[in-house]
């Protein structure tokens, strides 16, 4: 998804998966998600 500068978000179906390998806890998509549907736990 265009929201990862690494590329970690994949929409699957109706959900999103992170891969925790490739995530740098950036928080981007914490912060621009409309309904808050992600947090990143550092
Ligand atoms: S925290 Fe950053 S690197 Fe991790 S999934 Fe969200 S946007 Fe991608």
């Amino acid at each position: 998804m265009g929201v990862c500068p690494k590329g970690a978000l994949e929409l699957v179906e109706t959900w999103v998966e992170v891969d925790e390998n490739t995530c740098i806890t950036c928080g981007i998509c914490d912060r621009i998600c409309p309904v808050g549907a992600i947090e990143v736990m550092k």
